[in-house]
């Protein structure tokens, strides 16, 4: 019996522009891996870069090559800002966890807006999002505001109706909601955000690599986001920094650290932010980290985002097809916008069920995750997902449903969902 949606996923993956590139990652066996919007492929050039400088550059080089990491930072950044992100050369420097540029950028805007007393954040926010921020208002007695917005749909420009005004000096937002994978409008947003003169920080973290993030087109002020999702540069591989070019001279960040230091090595009696993007680096890069991250952005800015969004957003819609034919008659529903341009690359559904599908899913060899209060949540890297493993995934899923046999599995979440 021939199925059409099935023929379908040959003929779309026949037709992918981008199919060579999953050459580029290691596969180590035949898992349905759907999660890299958590933590990506490894990357076959990345593992041999590695390689090479553990065993070269570390092994023998030693102290002496710091000559060729000192610019690390600066050269993943460029690689992001250009072929990545919508940004200039000396725009994007990467270091840190985004947690701890959330802070750092964050603390900037407020010092560069003194006199406003409000944060606005969305109540759906990543988590570390929210608490960075009310460990910075409630440190400088500042009032949070925190907009409450729909965890299937994400912000809407009208949710900020009434929110915004002359007292908030900062608002903080997700391009890509990590939940529903809800995509904002970026452009809108920072627009209104700048009509009462506050400034505009995204997070990137679930877009970046997946879909255009138009920071230049938008004039959004500051963003942050991580780089071990869709950009592939492994587990706690640094986050990355972007402040605007015309703002970089008149905001300053609060984690004075010599690597932020105009002249480093002359190890002089007080700190001097060194000028343009350096100034948001603290301390010592981790080296490997950024190797992993230029190679991660190389594989994403030869590919080219307008392509792989076009990919990304035909393999959810192709998802949401097979989720409407098969999964949704059993009570499931979607919990991503159906309109492609509104979302990432990752398609959420939900059911009371939900936690023990996930496992049961995993133990039929596919790698989705679960997000609460009742989501399985299921990625579709671009780079390396054929629409043939989105058929054999939710074929899988649906043979879970249909027999049943997720009420074998336990309710009690384990410690990492
Ligand atoms: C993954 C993610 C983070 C992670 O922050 P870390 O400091 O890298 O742990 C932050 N924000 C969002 C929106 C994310 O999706």
């Amino acid at each position: 019996m021939v199925d059409p949606l099935h023929s379908r996923a040959g003929e779309l993956d026949a037709a992918d522009p981008l199919a060579p590139f999953r050459e580029r990652f290691v596969f180590a066996d035949d898992l349905l891996y759907l999660d890299g919007n958590s933590l990506g492929r490894l990357p076959v050039a990345t593992r041999e870069r590695l390689r090479r400088a553990v065993e070269v550059e570390w092994g023998t080089g030693l102290i002496r090559s710091w000559d060729s990491w000192i610019d690390l930072a600066r050269e993943a950044g460029d690689t992001l800002a250009t072929g990545v992100l919508d940004a200039s050369p000396g725009e994007v420097i990467v270091t840190d966890s985004t947690s701890v540029n959330l802070y750092k950028l964050a603390s900037a805007a407020l010092d560069a807006r003194p006199g406003r007393r409000v944060i606005v954040v969305e109540d759906d926010n990543f988590p570390t999002d929210r608490y960075v921020l009310e460990g910075l208002a409630k440190a400088r007695g500042l009032e949070l505001r925190t907009v409450a917005v729909h965890i299937d749909h994400g912000v809407q420009v009208e949710d900020l109706t009434g929110v915004l005004d002359s007292d908030v000096a900062l608002v903080c937002l997700s391009h890509v909601a990590y939940r529903s994978g809800a995509r904002a409008d970026m452009p809108a947003i920072t627009e209104a955000v700048h009509q009462v003169g506050a400034l505009m920080l995204w997070d990137l973290c679930h877009a970046a690599g997946a879909v255009p993030t138009p920071l230049h087109v938008s004039g959004a002020d500051l963003a942050v986001g991580c780089t071990y999702k869709y950009l592939n540069a492994g587990p706690g591989a640094p986050a990355y920094v972007y402040v605007k070019a015309d703002l970089q001279t008149s905001i300053t960040q609060p984690i004075w650290g010599w690597f932020g230091q105009r002249d480093q090595f002359a190890m002089g009696p007080d700190y001097e932010p060194a000028a343009g993007i350096q100034q948001f680096m603290v301390g010592s890069p981790q080296i490997f980290g950024l190797m992993a991250v230029i190679e991660g952005a190389r594989i994403t800015a030869e590919a080219g985002i307008e392509a792989i969004a076009a990919k990304g957003a035909a393999l959810t819609t192709y998802a949401i097809e097979l989720f409407d034919e098969w999964i949704a008659p059993h009570g499931w529903a979607l919990a991503t916008p159906r309109e492609a341009k509104q979302r990432g690359a990752h398609v959420t559904v939900h059911h009371p069920a939900a936690w023990q599908v996930t496992q049961a899913l995993k133990d039929a060899g596919v790698i989705p995750d679960f997000r609460t209060p009742d989501r399985l949540r299921i990625g579709f890297a671009p780079l390396y997902t054929r629409f043939e493993d989105v058929h054999e995934g939710f074929t899988r899923l649906r043979t879970i449903i249909e027999s049943g046999s997720w009420q074998g599995y336990s309710t009690a979440r384990s410690r990492i969902t």
